[in-house]
């Protein structure tokens, strides 16, 4: 049997079951196998290993996962794809689909039921666009134990994501995942690649999380606080912004200049040019302050 990603495969698929593409789901789907086995090597799968899928689709990715990891769960929030991924996938009996939205399922709680036997967990998705931020943070936030995360997305959101300080790319974002993840941009990806062909260029990011934090802070609530609050506007000063964002910030404006001595940070540089280690020194030192 042809790849499900085979571009006369795909459309076969389609017009059998006269599937009609939900822009507002982003439904982008992927037509080449080469970079499906792309993402499945990046993701350094093993039949000891299990896969989480977001967006199965058609089952184009999946059928990938199926073939390299012990046992793949997707979350698929279009019932209307339910039907063809139990007819795409049914040569597969380590696949489960859970019809559900990502954003509201206790992903935590059916990753513990799904793979009982196997801990090393991946999560692989070629991510729908419209929410690729709240699925990573969730993903991160709530525990799920995975080892890591390899995702196809916006090539902008990749570069933000694995942004180095002192570029433009780099902010709260950057800082919210680095903390919890070693992150890198694997490869770029063309949009010939789907169907239909998406309008921002693509790009597969490679997230392994760290055996620790990748900084100590004090309150990690609070820690967060302070770098969404100096990218707030990033043309200003860390001391315009930390004073304007933080609660009562301009009252204490004393305490955060005393802080930005204490963490020896300069109080006329811009946030962006902050590494993760003066954001922690400077969170440390404000907390007594605000927390
Ligand atoms: N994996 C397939 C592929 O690579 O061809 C499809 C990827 S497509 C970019 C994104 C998929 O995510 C779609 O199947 C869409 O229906 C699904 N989706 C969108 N929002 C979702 C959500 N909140 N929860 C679960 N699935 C979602």
């Amino acid at each position: 049997m042809k790849d499900i990603a085979t571009p006369t495969r795909t459309k076969e698929i389609l017009q059998k079951y006269g599937f009609s593409f939900k822009k507002s789901l982003g439904q982008n789907f992927l037509i080449d196998p080469n970079i499906l086995r792309r993402i499945t090597d990046t993701a350094e799968l093993t039949k000891d290993t299990g896969a989480i899928e977001i967006g199965p689709g058609i089952g184009a990715l999946t059928e990938h996962l199926a073939r390299t990891a012990g046992k793949v769960v997707a979350f698929e929030i279009d019932q209307r794809l339910l039907p063809i991924l139990a007819d795409t996938l049914s040569p597969y009996d380590n696949v489960n689909i859970i019809h559900e939205d990502v954003l509201k399922a206790d992903v935590a709680q059916i990753v513990e039921q799904e793979f009982v036997e196997l801990d090393n967990l991946m999560v692989v998705a070629n991510l729908p666009y419209y929410v690729t931020t709240p699925i990573i943070m969730k993903l991160l936030e709530e525990g799920v134990p995975f080892k890591g995360i390899v995702v196809m997305l916006q090539k902008e959101v990749a570069d933000r994501i694995s942004a180095r300080p002192g570029t433009k790319e780099y902010g709260s974002l950057s800082i919210a995942i680095q903390y919890y993840m070693e992150a890198e941009t694997a490869f770029i990806v063309p949009k010939t690649v789907f169907m239909p062909q998406p309008n921002v260029d693509s790009a597969v990011i490679k997230l392994l999380r760290r055996e620790h934090p990748a900084v100590e802070v004090d309150n990690e609530k609070f820690f967060f606080t302070v770098t969404r609050s100096s990218f707030a506007q990033r043309r200003k000063t860390i001391l315009n912004n930390l004073t304007n964002q933080l609660p009562e910030g301009k009252a204490k404006k004393d305490s955060i200049l005393e802080a930005l001595s204490k963490a020896n940070i300069d109080p006329s540089r811009r946030g962006e040019s902050l590494s993760l280690e003066e954001f922690a020194r400077l969170a440390n030192a404000l907390y007594p302050a605000f927390g």
